[in-house]
């Protein structure tokens, strides 16, 4: 059977993703080949279909005991003849395993790395043809990946004391350079196909806000969303606990993880959240990795990460569905001083350096920074985004917070020409410039001893800006450096006024910078009291949908959970929401037009199909 057929009849879809073909192309020439596409990107694919196809057996090493089970259950509901083994087996069902691979009843077999030392395994493979070996989340090979796994490092001995070298491709979501490189020379891969491809996520809705009360907010989030699945991260297992605690009082079918329950509570509030047992998953960072949940439908965070590395891959794990999902951030200021606090504090598992662990200080910082212009920016949040990760972007998505939300332009020449002075002072004062945090302090009127030491509480300046918000400053000070009138000394980092800057200073020019209305600046509001601004948000609002398709979706998500519950499968491995979407836009009559839905494959739909037809037939009766 062909590719096309494979990925219509095993997995119901009737086009590949982007990259996806390029990379099944290579492996079935038998060139090694390496993808790296974002989170939800559809990696698993580019190697199933190969197994599928190649004449002998196929390996997949991958880290995820949890999803590998997921994997492997949704592929034999596809009707291929796969197995898994990992630690979570007994030894005689690993045994049988063995028997099947021996008689090769079974195509593709899913390993966790550790496998690999077995000598019992590495015997049966010598044994066997093996066309490909995939490695899944290949960064683990790298030190400087998050998640390094030493056990990776075997893979590439693994290869080497095979009689025949199979073809062998690697995927990960990881796209620094340094990880790319580890990831080809510790695998030894050869000439391999290198696919990168788009990590925009098209479906997905970003966000970033700035509560006054942050709880309240998440609250009316949740509320608003109440059938949706959802992952809420927070930056501690207290605000973990708290904000666990509020939903379950709000009678939200919420679990919670992190590092301080035990493995079984951890284990079991994931399969509760994985088999919609539990809606609202509430976690620290330390979850996601083990989870291939498609039907997630918004991410909230409720304190800002990292880096923006870490919120992407966090927020990807929304609408890996295809369906419109929402990805939020609640920013405070205050997350910048917590985020510090872990940089500062973060527990070196091996062991480093000083100078190693200071570089990586270094750029644990520089990360910080950059994620925190995400939260501050007024353009848009996908083009920034995308932008970071190398992938250019115009700048325009009309799919996030910024591009949707109403802004509205205000004069700030006033404040401007405060902080011009205020540099020009300083550094008239001093003989020399400072830089940036020097300057906002002495506008904000801190009462810092460095600021007292040298002298700049006796400007003029000084405290001019007192009631204006650090963050908010910071913002203007950009906004004026970005329309050149003030300039960063490369070499010292200090601010220093361009020509431009007197046109402020001396010539009354006018200066204006956009805000969000929903995203109230206390001191411009302080300036336009009286006029109210409404405030109203036409964002993150779920689409409109008419009554009766969301009863046709109520309906056909009732016959997924029964089918589910009968299978003991999850109830997205039977059918995905975005599969039920499109069930009822396209509303088939048979068997035929069911095979038309997107995500339903042959198998699927022997299986499933009457009971969904059933289902849709009480509405179409209706009908004319
Ligand atoms: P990754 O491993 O890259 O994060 P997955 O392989 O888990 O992504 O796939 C993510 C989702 O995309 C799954 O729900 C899968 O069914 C879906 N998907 C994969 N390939 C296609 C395709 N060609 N068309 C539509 N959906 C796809
Ligand atoms: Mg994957």
């Amino acid at each position: 059977m062909d590719k096309y057929s494979l990925l219509k009849k095993y997995f119901g879809h009737s086009e590949f993703k982007p990259g996806q073909e390029y990379l099944i192309d290579a492996i079935l020439e038998g060139r090694d080949a390496m993808g790296i596409m974002p989170t939800g990107g559809g990696k698993s694919l580019c190697y199933q279909i190969p197994s599928l196809m190649l004449s002998g057996l196929s390996l997949i090493v991958s880290p995820l005991i949890a999803l590998m089970k997921d994997q492997v259950a949704a592929l034999k509901e596809a009707g291929a003849q796969t197995a898994f083994i990992n630690s979570s087996l007994s030894y005689d069902e690993i045994r049988i395993v063995y028997d099947e691979i021996f008689m090769k009843k079974v195509k593709i077999v899913y390993i966790a790395p550790e496998r690999l030392e077995d000598a019992d395994f590495c015997l049966l493979m010598s044994r066997m043809e093996i066309s490909l070996v995939a490695v899944d989340e290949a960064h683990c090979i790298s030190q400087w990946g998050q998640d390094f796994r030493p056990s990776y490092l075997k893979i590439s001995e693994f290869i080497a004391s095979l009689p025949r070298r199979p073809v062998v491709a690697a995927f990960t979501a990881t796209a620094t350079e340094r990880v790319r490189g580890d990831i080809k020379r510790l695998l030894g891969l050869q000439n391999p196909l290198i696919e990168i491809t788009g990590f925009d996520r098209p479906n997905l809705f970003f966000d970033v806000l700035r509560p006054k009360n942050k709880e309240a907010t998440l609250k009316a989030l949740v509320s608003q969303r109440r059938n949706k699945s959802g992952i809420i991260y927070c930056a501690t297992r207290n605000g973990v606990e708290k904000i666990w605690n509020t939903l379950i009082k709000m009678n939200i079918p919420a679990t919670r993880y992190h590092a301080g329950l035990t493995n079984e509570e951890r284990q079991t509030n994931q399969d509760d959240f994985q088999f919609d047992r539990k809606t609202v998953m509430v976690a620290t960072n330390a979850f996601g990795m083990g989870i291939d949940k498609s039907n997630v439908g918004y991410v909230i965070h409720y304190n800002m990460p990292k880096s923006l590395e870490a919120y992407y891959q966090e927020a990807g794990r929304a609408g890996r569905d295809s369906a419109e999902a929402d990805c939020i951030l609640l920013y405070s200021p205050g997350d910048v001083v917590t985020a510090k606090y872990l940089i500062e504090n973060r527990d070196e598992k091996n062991q480093l350096t000083p100078t190693q662990r200071a570089e990586i200080k270094r750029k644990d910082y520089e990360r910080l920074e950059i994620m925190n212009r995400y939260c501050k920016t007024t353009s848009c949040l996908r083009g920034y985004i995308l932008n970071y990760f190398s992938q250019p972007h115009e700048g325009k998505c009309s799919n996030c917070g910024n591009c949707k939300g109403e802004f509205e332009k205000l004069d700030i020449s006033l404040y401007s020409q405060m902080i011009l002075s205020c540099i020009v002072r300083t550094g008239k004062k001093l003989g020399y410039n400072v830089g940036r945090a020097l300057i906002i302090s002495t506008l904000r009127g801190s009462g810092a001893g460095r600021i007292r030491e040298l002298g700049l509480d006796k400007l003029s300046t000084y405290g001019l800006m007192n009631k204006t918000d650090e963050q908010t400053l910071r913002g203007i000070i950009d906004h004026l450096e970005e329309e050149g009138y003030i300039r960063t000394n490369p070499a010292h980092s200090t601010l220093e006024i361009t020509e431009k800057a007197s046109l402020i200073l001396f010539k009354g020019e006018k200066v204006m910078m956009s805000f969000r209305r929903d995203k109230p600046l206390e001191m411009v509001k302080a300036k336009k009291e009286g006029k109210k601004s409404e405030g109203k948000r036409k964002t993150a609002e779920t689409p409109e949908i008419t009554e009766e398709a969301a009863e046709i979706f109520e309906a056909l998500k009732a016959t997924r959970t029964k089918l589910a519950k009968n299978a003991g499968l999850p109830a997205y491995i039977i059918f995905s929401n975005a599969t039920l979407n499109d069930m009822a836009e396209k509303m088939p009559r048979n068997i035929e037009e069911f095979l038309e839905v997107s995500g339903v494959g042959e198998v699927k739909a022997a299986r499933y199909g009457k009971d969904f037809l059933e289902t849709l037939a009480a509405f179409a009766e209706g009908e004319n």
